[in-house]
């Protein structure tokens, strides 16, 4: 019999391991396609093994399908990282396999959740009396969020939407910029509001809403409305003007709501927090920390300021039940029920670090940001689209041929980026900007120091100086074959993920 600690040094020993080669192997998965899938494929087995010959398989047949998305030179999507005495305490969150619903399932969990939506509220200067929910990430922070929202807009309207529902309400409308991103919307189609109650406004070209334009949008409107506001947005980083935007919506009775899926956390910074002035003033705000603040999936916040809306919204009882009237319940305020307690990282994070610490991670990855934006410029074919103002930033790689048009960027960008992933010294992901494909910069993770901006630069400079479509693309394969020195192990068989997505 396999000891229990055998098991566990199996796992630390991988985890030490994958810590110290974080930042020295390929960042792009090594392995994709047929060949990682027919790793794990076959019958459902009839008879078990090992656990310890299970745990090791797992490591070698998963590991090169991997993305080293914990590495210092990753900045994909945006991501963050894994503080170690983050992930150490994730892993005293399986040890205690708590359930985290209710105060009698856990007592500890459910007190210690309590102080970290205190501190939280505390470090980002929100209103003390705002509830808050642990979610799973950022949509379902929105689905809870804007479920407040609804409860609250249609009771002003005389509708109990708890019991009546959604048909026959007084209509809601919604109003967002035409940038927020795809979650929002699945939670407006979840909460049964339909996208056709939604009315998109173009932002200007500083990427934010003009007061003007949602004034005008909102012309005339008195039934319950509902309006939806960014904080950071995933491009170029901008911040909608909260203190202009929500007197307008305020004026027409809506519920103000804001992503800061990541942009919440510039309240923290020393030098950029004023991006953030007067959302304090919203209705309800989302956010994650599995992003900046570098904790393990899956954790995301919902602050709510009409503490009443998001319990009615949320609140459940059943016959078994037993519950604590004075204590907060955790499972009163969130859409999930059994649930792991992932207050116990977010609170090991922020008694390691402090607001300070904290502030500093902020304030690092967008200095970082601004010196990669000028290392990139430097290099001939790059054109950096935005001045990045926090973490995020937007590239372009030009085709150097006198005739070249948009489309011939289009696809050096995407060549180029290829080539950089495929190196495997940086990671980064395309998206569509303003009908143009750019390269997306997101620096959110804790380790990026700036030892790392001339590795990322080198990484790049290699990548406009080599790649090129006919060397390394073949007509009917999507990713390049291996190029540089690296040592994949595995070839592409072309099925790789599409990276564009948003
Ligand atoms: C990541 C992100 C989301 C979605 O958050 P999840 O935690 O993945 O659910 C929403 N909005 C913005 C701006 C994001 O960056």
């Amino acid at each position: 019999m396999t000891q229990f600690s055998d098991l566990l040094d199996i796992v630390s020993s991988f985890a030490n391991e994958h810590h110290e080669r974080a930042d020295r192997v390929s960042i792009a998965p090594r392995l994709t396609g047929a060949r990682l899938r027919e790793r794990f494929a076959g019958p459902a087995p009839t008879t078990g093994s090992p656990p310890d010959d299970v745990l090791r398989d797992l490591i070698k047949d998963a590991d090169e399908g991997m993305l080293a998305s914990t590495s210092s030179r990753f900045f994909g999507w945006v991501m963050g990282g894994n503080l170690p005495v983050a992930l150490a305490a994730d892993w005293l969150v399986s040890v205690w396999d708590q359930n985290a619903a209710i105060v009698a399932t856990s007592p500890a969990s459910a007190a210690i959740e309590k102080t970290v939506g205190e501190w939280l509220k505390e470090m980002l200067r929100l209103d003390p009396e705002m509830s808050f929910a642990l979610t799973t990430g950022c949509q379902m922070a929105h689905a809870t969020c804007l479920a407040a929202a609804r409860n609250s807009v249609l009771a002003r309207h005389g509708w109990d939407v708890e019991a009546e529902g959604m048909i026959g309400a007084p209509s809601i409308r919604i109003f967002t910029g035409s940038n927020v991103h795809a979650s929002t919307g699945r939670a407006i189609r979840l909460l049964g509001f339909g996208t056709s109650s939604v009315t998109t406004i173009a932002e200007g070209e500083d990427g934010t809403l003009h007061p003007d334009a949602l004034r005008e949008a909102m012309e005339g409107v008195s039934g319950p409305s509902i309006v939806v506001l960014q904080a950071g947005d995933l491009n170029i980083g901008a911040f909608d003007n909260y203190a202009e935007l929500i007197p307008v919506a305020k004026k027409h009775g809506a519920w103000v709501h804001v992503d800061g899926a990541f942009g919440l956390w510039l309240r923290l910074s020393r030098s950029r927090s004023a991006l953030t002035d007067g959302l304090e003033l919203a209705d309800s705000i989302a956010t994650d920390a599995h992003k900046w603040l570098n904790v393990p999936y899956d954790s995301g916040i919902a602050f709510v300021r009409d503490s009443d809306a998001h319990r009615r919204s949320m609140e459940v009882s059943a016959s078994y039940i037993e519950k604590n009237s004075v204590i907060r319940e955790p499972m009163d305020w969130t859409p999930e029920w059994s649930r792991r307690a992932r207050a116990i990282p977010l609170y090991a994070v922020i008694r390691h670090l402090g607001s300070e610490g904290l502030a500093d991670i902020v304030d690092r990855t967008c200095e970082i940001t601004s010196a990669l934006a000028a290392s990139f410029s430097a290099i001939p074919g790059v054109r950096v689209l935005n001045e990045p103002r926090i973490n995020q930033m937007l590239v372009r790689f030009l085709d150097d041929d006198p005739s070249a048009g948009e489309a011939d960027h289009d696809r050096r960008t995407q060549e180029v980026v290829k080539f950089i992933n495929a190196d495997g010294g940086a990671f980064f992901t395309t998206t569509e900007y303003r009908k143009q494909l750019v390269m997306r910069v997101s620096a959110c993770g804790w380790s990026l120091t700036e030892e790392d901006v001339a590795t990322v630069a080198d990484c790049v400079r290699r990548a406009v100086e080599t790649a090129r479509s006919d060397a390394i693309f073949g007509p009917d394969v999507v990713e390049p074959v291996l190029v540089a020195d690296q040592t994949f192990d595995g070839e592409e068989d072309g099925t790789q993920p599409d990276h564009s997505i948003r």
